[in-house]
């Protein structure tokens, strides 16, 4: 349910070293592994200002391999392939590049004596289909391998390049870091064309996706008649809507300084017309911007959550440290437990007056000085004579009377329940902003 709009040139197209991942595995194509592979890398070379510009996946098969391949070749600078590179009958991925490149496959004598120390250390036989991963293709370089078996290779085609590496995560990884990127560093050079992108993002609650573009259209405009920053929405869902900043520049200090500059600017543009909507940045989440400000604060705090059934105090115990600041949680479901545990009056309990005593209560029984309570209609059926997605939320701070307020929370019995547990989070948030202590 991501929705990713662009505005703007992306970063990439001004960059000629275009690289393409191909990915190898007919488990990728049956949905048995996820390509976590290419993300990796797509995320890797972004941040070392390398254009990746086509995934693709392929199965264990020698005609589409090759036809992966050439097509890869036809279209980019370098390909990445990852996977198919073990001892098994399956792993064909070096067969395949030798087929493209035109030469034979020529059995490297190191590489054979280190597969052959590999077993011996380990004890055991080394059967015949480990001989293949010695096979290289002439013309190639070898990445060796550290650990494991199977080396990578770096294949010249023309004046483009193959890199192959295991499929094995930490293998390919490591592999990329130590060798593929080097390499691609120096093609970049000599093309002129080194550079870094950079991405920061900004985390958005309580705007629609239309009106938080609008409130950026001065800045699109501007970036969209030229420059080397791009800004991007994606909508996601009970995290809010992200504002993703993206940068080119020749060093990492020079986009960061973009990126610096760029985030006042967007920052300056929603405050005016939108307000304080901005909770967080990259990963911080709207409890890790809880915590912050009531560690500023020097304030605890404690919830008494009906609707939410507990959703609230499991999202603040994800942050490491939580016991500094968080006292602890009343799921208060039925409504004796409302009364008896936390002094909520006797009588309607989805109301803003019952919201108030709950803050009020889970402040007083948990010893915290800030308190949130939390009740509504999660649906699907009304209660009380209360529609589904009425959400009341109560706020006690030190030395102020107690705050209410009435949330419409649109969607299904979960969607409510998540979304009340984020609104209410970032009502305390504001609180916690305007309360001076
Ligand atoms: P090996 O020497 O281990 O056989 P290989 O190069 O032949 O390595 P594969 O057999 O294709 O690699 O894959 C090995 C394992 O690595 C797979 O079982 C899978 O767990 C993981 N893997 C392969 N490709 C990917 C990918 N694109 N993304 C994530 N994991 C992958
Ligand atoms: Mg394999």
């Amino acid at each position: 349910m991501v929705d990713v709009r662009c505005t703007g040139r992306p970063p990439h197209e001004v960059t000629p070293v275009r690289i393409e991942i191909v990915a190898v595995g007919t488990e990728l194509l049956l949905g048995q592994i996820a390509d976590t592979n290419s993300a990796w890398l797509g995320d890797r070379m972004a941040a070392n200002g390398v254009a990746s510009q086509f995934h693709q996946a392929v199965g264990d098969n020698h005609g589409r391999i090759t036809l992966a391949l050439r097509t890869a070749l036809a279209r980019s600078d370098g390909v990445i392939m990852c996977g198919g590179l073990g001892p098994t009958q399956d792993d064909i991925t070096r067969e395949a590049i030798a087929e493209v490149m035109g030469v034979e496959l020529v059995r490297d004598q190191a590489i054979m004596d280190l597969i052959t120390k590999f077993f011996e250390a380990r004890g055991r036989a080394m059967s015949s289909n480990n001989a293949r991963q010695a096979d290289v293709p002439k013309g190639a370089a070898v990445i060796p391998q550290n650990g494991g078996t199977a080396p990578g290779l770096i294949c010249p085609v023309g004046n483009k390049v193959v890199y192959a590496v295991p499929g094995v995560p930490y293998e390919m990884a490591e592999m990329f870091d130590r060798a593929i990127l080097p390499d691609l560093r120096a093609r970049m050079a000599e093309a002129g064309e080194e550079g870094v992108i950079a991405s920061r993002v900004l985390r958005t609650w309580g705007a629609s996706e239309s009106t938080l573009a609008e409130s950026l259209q001065g800045r699109i405009d501007v970036l969209d008649s030229g420059g080397d920053v791009t800004l991007a929405f994606l909508a996601s869902g009970i995290e809010g809507i992200k504002v993703r900043v993206t940068a080119r520049a020749r060093t990492l200090d020079d986009v960061t300084a973009l990126l610096d500059k760029e985030e006042a600017e967007v920052r300056r543009a929603i405050d005016e017309r939108l307000g304080d909507i901005v909770f967080g940045v990259d990963d911080e989440s709207m409890e890790v911007a809880i915590a912050a400000r009531l560690v500023a604060r020097g304030l605890t705090f404690g919830v008494a959550e009906s609707l939410t059934g507990g959703l609230i105090a499991s999202r603040l115990v994800n942050v490491p440290g939580a016991s500094a600041w968080f006292r602890g949680g009343v799921v208060a479901y039925h409504s004796e437990v409302k009364f008896d545990v936390l002094g909520v009056p006797t009588g309607p309990v989805v109301t803003e007056p019952a919201a108030a005593a709950m803050a009020a209560g889970a402040a007083r029984v948990t010893g915290a000085d800030v308190g949130l309570g939390i009740t509504g209609v999660a649906g699907p059926d009304e209660q009380e004579g209360v529609a589904p997605g009425t959400v009341f939320v109560g706020l006690s701070l030190p030395g102020q009377p107690t705050q209410t307020r009435q949330l419409r929370v649109p969607g299904d019995r979960e969607r409510v329940r998540q979304l009340g547990a984020i609104s209410a989070l970032d009502l305390l948030r504001r609180a916690l902003d305007a309360h001076n202590s």
